[in-house]
């Protein structure tokens, strides 16, 4: 069963990029698949597959190159610049702090499957204001940002439930502006998949981050299941990288204390140490795929990040 979950989740790293692969074999059991459908959804590109065939890559979910990275890169410290010259930065050494306006939307299918409980959501902030908040490790960053529950929105759509149609179904239901975080709650093939920032002005429709329900805490998904998927999802919200970003170079995740490695982590190998780089692969940051359980920390460099990228992009 091991490698049924490994084999895939390698595989979506190349071909997904920002997706955080998942197999659904811990579901309820109207979700479980048969192994051969189950892998061959864990072979291909989800929905975005259409805009791309269509033309260019998808909005969201999606790979960045080197050479896009350093678009970005340069992008940002412009526009930085530029508010930063209007009197809109934020002072030297210090960073941005906000609390973050939250839309849950649960989508159900016709048998009411998904239909995730207040407490869980109520569960599933704390979880999200711990982790920004550096509650998990005497290590980790507390990034300044906090989250603040709105509302939840509840639909019967099984197409919407599968997250099927997700470009429609987001561009209808999104809500808030560029600072507001949407949650979708759905039954895919993969854990999470988010929107960077810098995409926001392009297509602000889809802007936002699709969860695995079952990973919500108390849900189904063995090893992922306490509620850090939204964690990391969040994180490629606010403009971080997987810390696998670039594999073995200097520049890596864009992110210096985040050492850099070589491929995602599975589980939790401690003393992994997959680039000959300096340091240990960051096998409990957020933003590799290691367990939920082995999960407990933004560095401070990441915490800057954020930062930078909510006064360019969000703010
Ligand atoms: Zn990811």
């Amino acid at each position: 069963m091991r490698s049924l979950i490994t084999r895939p989740r390698a595989l979506a790293v190349v071909l997904t990029g920002t997706a955080l692969a998942f197999s659904p074999l811990g579901g309820s059991a109207s979700a479980r698949l048969p192994v051969d459908e189950l892998r061959s959804l864990n072979c291909v590109t989800p929905a975005e597959t259409g805009s791309a065939a269509k033309g260019g890559r998808g909005a969201d979910h999606r790979e960045m190159s080197a050479a896009e990275q350093r678009a970005v890169e340069a992008r940002t410290a412009q526009i930085l610049k530029a508010k930063a010259a209007r009197g809109i930065a934020v002072p030297k050494g210090a960073l941005a702090a906000a609390s973050v306006p939250v839309y849950v939307h649960v989508m159900r299918d016709a048998a009411g499957n998904g239909d995730v409980t207040d407490t869980q959501i109520a569960q599933q902030m704390d979880v999200l204001n711990k982790t920004f908040a550096g509650g998990e490790s005497a290590s980790a960053a507390n990034t300044g940002f906090t989250f603040n529950l709105v509302a939840t929105y509840r639909y019967n759509n099984t197409n919407w439930h599968k997250d099927k149609q997700s470009a429609t179904y987001r561009k209808q239901t999104r809500k808030g502006g560029a600072n507001a975080l949407n949650i979708w709650l759905v039954n895919f093939s993969y854990l999470g998949i988010a929107t960077f920032p810098w995409d926001y002005s392009r297509n602000p429709g889809v802007d936002g981050i699709r969860v695995q329900y079952t990973s919500l805490p108390g849900g189904t998904a063995t090893n992922y299941n306490l509620g850090e998927t939204a964690t990391h999802e969040a994180g490629h919200w606010f403009g971080l990288y997987h810390t696998f970003q670039g594999g073995c170079t200097a520049t890596n995740d864009e992110v210096a204390d985040t050492p850099a490695q070589s491929s995602s982590t599975n589980g939790c190998p401690v003393g992994r140490d997959s680039c000959s780089l300096p340091g240990l692969d960051p096998i409990h940051n957020y933003m590799d795929y290691s367990y939920d359980s082995c999960y407990n920390q933004f560095s401070p460099g990441q915490s800057t990040r954020i930062s930078n990228m909510w006064t360019a992009y969000r703010a």
